[in-house]
């Protein structure tokens, strides 16, 4: 952040509110859409969608809190006019919800916060343990609700539906009033979004979604924005290998931004979550809120396409698992990577990869042929890739 941006939001903290005043520019459904005037200098918001049914207005760009050590990145984000936050329990080792609701002190009410809880639904868990994660929780945001609660990275809604216990602690957390809306964060969205067509407990969902994969599930996208389910893009970036590629900045436009319009391009997206790691990261996405897909954009994408076509592993793509005689985990194993080489999130790429079970780690391709690499149709060199992520996500 420049010096004069950094001393007008400081002044700024103590100001009070942000004013969303907006004016109505349809797209689609009229009760969905509001734009207003981008002003000169500091970046700001210039577009904000209601999310589903929920009736909660929110910004085009959110905000992914999963790797912040500064929450006056995340006020500074309100103060561009950012309204949707997302963070997790787990996120920074426990620490991440007590950022946001450090950041976000005093404007509660000004903003859309969710918070995910991970666990796996097929297995037995205690109403009252969830009832007291979630307050445990809401200690950390300093605050008496959440506005979207989920389940973190479900793989499995059916599994989630059978599970009563579960069940009952959301009801009983929404009739308390310390949570709005349910939902779940999801890589398995092929799956996932199908059934949640079939289910009153998903109000909004978190699916990762990009211009290098995701495609394939727009029509369920559609579908379930249709249904009133609030829907919310993250992976947004595709790897987010740009710092390591060639002409990937372009005077206007870089590759982050294009990305975040490429994503918004979809009428039936409400929100995406880039990352905020940094105010320089809130400028940079923010300036991409209510932009068009241009042709300089979409150049820079088929740039990164072209770079990244046989390093990024598809993040919801599952082709060579069934050519690996190990039941490796291999897109969560890269993703995992991914994480900590090109997103920075070391630590919670090293925690991710220590809770995968043994049998899915990748401890026997060194003396394996490597029938993966051959069921993998972008040409990754899978075997090679996976020995790496594995030096690093366990030293
Ligand atoms: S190299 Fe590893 S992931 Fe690939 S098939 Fe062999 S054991 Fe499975
Ligand atoms: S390595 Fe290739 S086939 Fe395997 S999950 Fe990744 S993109 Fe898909």
């Amino acid at each position: 952040m420049s010096r004069l941006r950094r001393r007008q939001f400081l002044s700024s903290l103590t100001s009070g509110a942000l004013g969303l005043g907006v004016a109505g520019r349809l797209r689609g459904d009229p009760a969905s859409v509001s734009q207003e005037p981008q002003a000169a200098g500091t970046p700001k918001i210039i577009k904000y969608n209601v999310l589903g049914k929920t009736g909660l207005k929110v910004s085009d760009v959110g905000c992914g809190a999963i790797s912040l050590f500064e929450p006056n990145v995340l006020r500074y984000a309100y103060e561009c006019g950012v309204t949707y936050f997302d963070t997790a329990e787990s996120y920074l080792r426990m620490k991440g919800e007590a950022y946001v609701g450090e950041g976000l002190k005093g404007v509660r009410d000004k903003v859309v916060i969710t918070t995910k809880h991970g666990f796996n639904p097929a297995q037995k868990i205690e109403k009252t343990v969830l009832i007291k994660r979630m307050e445990e929780s809401l200690k950390r945001l300093q605050s008496d609700y959440v506005d979207v609660a989920m389940v973190h990275g479900l793989g499995d809604l059916e599994a989630l539906m059978k599970n009563q216990e579960v069940l009952a602690a959301y009801d009983q957390l929404k009739k308390d009033g310390k949570v709005r809306f349910t939902g779940f964060s999801t890589h398995n969205a092929k799956l996932t979004l199908e059934q949640a067509l079939k289910s009153d407990f998903p109000q909004v969902i978190l699916f990762m979604y990009n211009h290098s994969e995701g495609q394939e599930i727009e029509p369920l996208v559609k579908a379930v924005r249709a249904k009133g389910i609030g829907t919310v893009a993250m992976k947004i970036f595709a790897g987010g290998m740009q710092k390591n590629l060639k002409n990937m900045v372009k005077p206007g436009s870089s590759y982050p931004q294009a990305a975040i319009r490429w994503v918004l391009s979809n009428p039936d997206l409400d929100t995406c979550i880039p990352t905020m790691s940094s105010y320089s990261h809130v400028e940079e996405y923010v300036a991409a809120s209510g932009q068009p897909l241009d042709r300089a954009a979409l150049g820079l994408i088929t740039r990164y396409q072209e770079q990244t076509r046989d390093s990024y592993c598809r993040v919801s793509c599952t082709a060579c698992l069934s050519a690996c005689p190990n039941r490796v985990a291999v897109n969560d194993v890269l993703r995992f990577a991914m994480y900590y080489e090109n997103y920075g999130q070391e630590r919670q790429a090293m925690d991710c990869y220590a809770e995968l079970p043994a049998e899915q780690k990748p401890t026997d391709c060194e003396t394996c042929a490597g029938p993966c690499e051959l069921a993998c149709p972008y040409g990754l060199k899978v075997k090679t890739r996976l020995l790496h992520s594995h030096d690093i996500l366990s030293a």
